[in-house]
């Protein structure tokens, strides 16, 4: 639509559309509004939309992924949450345990993020385990144990689902709900999180390219939610140095490709400490728009991760030492 272009007129094409049998998506920037339209290619007529008022002009979309591309939406997708955007500028951190263990090392972590300015607390309370005899995470208690602490330091949350059937009370005691790595193509859970209106961290399958990534990242805004985060936590290869191999290229090709705002995952990028501080710099510098790190009171006694979890004060030392860059890349007015 053109900028500017009415409510009315927008309602117009939507109908319009509708009535010849596609499924209109407006996505509503501050600049202008974009309807994507899904359906069958041959039966719609551009030269006929075109000539709407309002319309600034009507194309077709290459590309296999359509609502996240950026052919379809050049204004980058922004993710408000009660204390920070995601996406608008700045890096955002998002930092906290693997797993919720107890509320008194949750406290810990909360006291911690808060006094450092980290706005977004991480832990799992349904963690996805290689093994069925590893820890599963605390479940509901774990959730209660996030939204409790996260209420006191006045902190957002982000915690993992797995299972369809934990959605809603996720979503209740939860600011983003993330997909793991294994469930990415998890398409049942996907379409599921389309429905709800709390924003979703999806994260890279360690076997999926990065058109997979944005293939799955586009049946949560078809099935209706927009508020979609992109996490490149590195993927599988022959290197056994590292955990994953962490695939920094994906920041600034997926900004070349989508909208969507993109954190890294150093932590499961690299399984490895000292590869953290680093690994965070270089995603800063290409681009990212956030970055998640798992970092633990005393990591040696953590139930999970353990041998990649940040204690409290190296965590600390590594925010200090990146607000340099941080300075340099958004020198404030
Ligand atoms: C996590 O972030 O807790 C996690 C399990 O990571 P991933 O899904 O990337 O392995
Ligand atoms: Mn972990």
């Amino acid at each position: 639509m053109k900028a500017g272009a009415s409510k009315a007129e927008i309602n117009k094409i939507i109908k319009e559309l509708e009535s010849k049998k596609f499924k209109p998506m407006p996505l509503f920037g501050v600049e202008r509004t974009v309807i994507a339209v899904i359906g069958e290619e041959r039966d719609l007529s551009t030269s006929h939309l075109e000539a709407l008022p309002g319309v600034e002009k009507v194309m077709r979309v290459l590309q296999p992924y359509k609502l996240v591309s950026k052919e379809a939406k050049s204004e980058k997708t922004t993710i408000k949450l009660k204390n920070i955007e995601i996406g608008k500028n700045g890096v955002a951190a998002i930092a906290g345990p693997c797993a919720v263990e107890s509320e008194e090392q949750m406290d810990q972590v909360g006291n911690k993020l808060k006094k450092l300015g980290v706005k977004i607390m991480r832990g799992g309370a349904y963690k996805p385990r290689t093994g069925p005899y590893s820890f599963q995470g605390l479940g509901k208690e774990g959730l209660k144990i996030l939204k409790k602490t996260a209420d006191k330091y006045g902190l957002s949350t982000v915690t993992e689902v797995i299972d369809i059937r934990d959605i809603d009370l996720i979503a209740e005691n939860a600011d983003i709900l993330q997909i793991g790595a294994r469930n990415m193509q998890n398409f049942e859970l996907l379409k599921e999180l389309g429905k709800i209106e709390k924003p979703v961290l999806l994260k890279r399958g360690p076997m999926a390219t990065i058109e997979e990534l944005l293939l799955a990242a586009e049946y949560i805004l078809l099935h209706g939610n927009p508020q979609v985060i992109l996490c490149e936590r590195g993927i599988r290869t022959f290197e056994k140095e590292t955990r994953n191999t962490l695939a920094l290229a994906t920041i600034p090709l997926v900004k070349e490709l989508s909208h969507l705002p993109i954190i890294i995952d150093p932590s499961h990028g690299t399984g490895k400490k000292s590869l953290i501080e680093p690994m965070t710099k270089a995603a800063i510098a290409a681009g990212a728009d956030g970055f998640m790190i798992e970092t633990h009171p005393t990591p040696e006694k953590a139930l999970s991760d353990a041998q990649q979890q940040l204690s409290l004060e190296e965590f600390e030392e590594l925010i200090k030492n990146i607000e340099p860059l941080l300075n340099a890349l958004n020198p404030s007015p």
